[in-house]
């Protein structure tokens, strides 16, 4: 909408006012339009390692799996600050203002901690700061290879000891991230870390092991994410051992809670989404993943009308574009209900926005004072948007693409103007280098 003045301060949105006929001097002006910044709720920044590297033979989410193990083992936190730097400013670039990073790479070969047993997380804290995207690093419990099986290879690395030196480790990250986050933030807000916590899935950790981290996650009231029925198999697997479905396990371990997402959610039960939906929790859909990966199209309407709060993450990265996201949870839900609109265009871009803040434990995420200082603005004159009705979020959710972004602000810093990244000069050459050392 034309005639929108925001005013910002200390990073957050001091005033918004609407049917305001001219702009003082000092403002800048916004082209296209103009929407609160887009939430990542569910990232693995190093997967982006693996896009179009697993498409020439036929496989299966666990061959895709095998190869994702290649790539973490060979990551050091040089490697990985660098790919998540050039990772993270994809993102941002791409409207993108927050990210959760679903952070399980924790150790050094052979499960071997580094002097620093939180290097790795501190070195995606470091390239969130560099990319000047916000970070909620969800400090991820992973301690099993499978319901019945030990760690294996490369897994051992994303292990801790035991539930409570998870804890005693993500306690550590929470403390460093807090002078971090008191170190960036600089004159003009800066993007900020917080931590939180995830249970990698019900495979990873025993429903005890998994109890640990709700805990964690509930006394420090901070955001508690977990894989969760995703494949068939997951719950097929889950049954066979205790008997429940995945949801259920977690519920029983106390995870459920309006700080809980539940990540993919693609076979949920009916149960389990009357289940989530009078807890409060919410369901981060990674459709581009999803697809990718041929895990099924989630039941996000029976979710939507459970009052489920929906997020969207770009997950393994085979694709990064906050509106392409926004566009397949529709689009997908319309596959699979044999009808349109499903979801509206609001409820759709919603989730892509307000709804991933929320699960990020970053307040509200909509253009209101009070609120952060992150907005994203689209160009509604390229060959994709031009013609677009500019009052209206469809021309954002059903036409704008990654490439239409023009401005990005976070917490009231412009760190992408014109379609360029104003910290990282050379975003592709960056993700190439980087990509080709983890690859080769
Ligand atoms: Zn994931």
């Amino acid at each position: 909408v034309a005639g929108v003045l925001l005013e910002e301060k200390d990073g957050t949105w001091e005033s918004v006012t609407t049917g305001v006929p001219t702009p003082p001097p000092h403002a800048e002006r916004l082209r296209g339009l103009t929407l609160p910044g887009l939430a990542n709720t569910h990232s693995h920044a190093f997967h982006r390692a693996l896009r179009a590297r697993s498409q020439e033979q036929a496989g299966t989410f666990w061959s895709w799996r095998d190869l994702m193990y290649k790539v973490a083992a060979a990551l050091d936190p040089d490697l990985y600050r660098s790919l998540a730097r050039a990772v993270f400013a994809e993102m941002t670039l791409t409207g993108y203002t927050a990210v959760g990073e679903f952070h399980y790479l924790h150790h050094g070969p052979g499960g071997r901690p580094y002097d620093d047993p939180n290097e790795m997380g501190v070195a995606l804290i470091e390239a969130a700061a560099a990319a000047g995207i916000r970070l909620t690093l969800l400090d991820t419990l992973y301690l099993r290879g499978g319901f019945d099986r030990p760690l294996d290879g490369p897994q051992l690395r994303f292990a801790d000891r035991s539930a409570t030196a998870w804890a005693e480790r993500a306690s550590a990250l929470a403390a460093t991230a807090e002078r971090a986050s008191g170190a960036v933030a600089g004159p003009r807000g800066g993007p900020g870390v917080h931590v939180g916590a995830a249970i990698h899935s019900v495979r990873a950790a025993s429903p005890e092991e998994a109890a640990v981290a709700a805990l964690w996650a509930a006394e420090r009231g901070v955001p508690l994410h977990a894989h969760v029925s995703e494949q068939r198999r997951e719950n097929q697997q889950c049954d066979a051992a205790r008997g429940v479905t995945p949801l259920v396990s977690l519920d029983s371990s106390g995870a459920l809670g309006p700080l809980f997402t539940a990540v993919h959610g693609t076979h949920l039960t009916p149960p389990d989404i009357a289940l989530l939906g009078g807890a409060g929790g919410a369901c981060c859909a990674c459709p581009t993943t999803e697809r990718d990966l041929g895990d099924g199209i989630g039941p996000f309407e029976s979710m939507d009308a459970a009052g489920i709060r929906l997020a969207l993450g770009s997950d393994s990265h085979a694709v990064v574009d906050g509106f392409e996201e926004a566009r397949a949870l529709e689009m997908h839900a319309r596959l699979s209900c044999e009808r349109r609109g499903v979801l509206a265009p609001g409820a759709v871009m919603a989730a892509a926005t307000a709804g991933g803040m929320e699960s990020l434990g970053l307040g509200s995420g909509i253009l209101a004072a009070g609120a952060l200082a992150d907005l994203v603005s689209v160009r509604l004159d390229s060959v994709r948007t031009a013609g677009a009705d500019p009052v209206l979020v469809a021309s954002a959710a059903f036409a704008a693409t990654a490439a239409d972004v023009d401005t990005v602000v976070v917490g009231g810093r412009t760190v992408v103007a014109g379609g360029h990244h104003l910290l990282v000069d050379d975003v592709a050459g960056e993700l190439a280098r980087a990509v080709t050392a983890v690859i080769s």
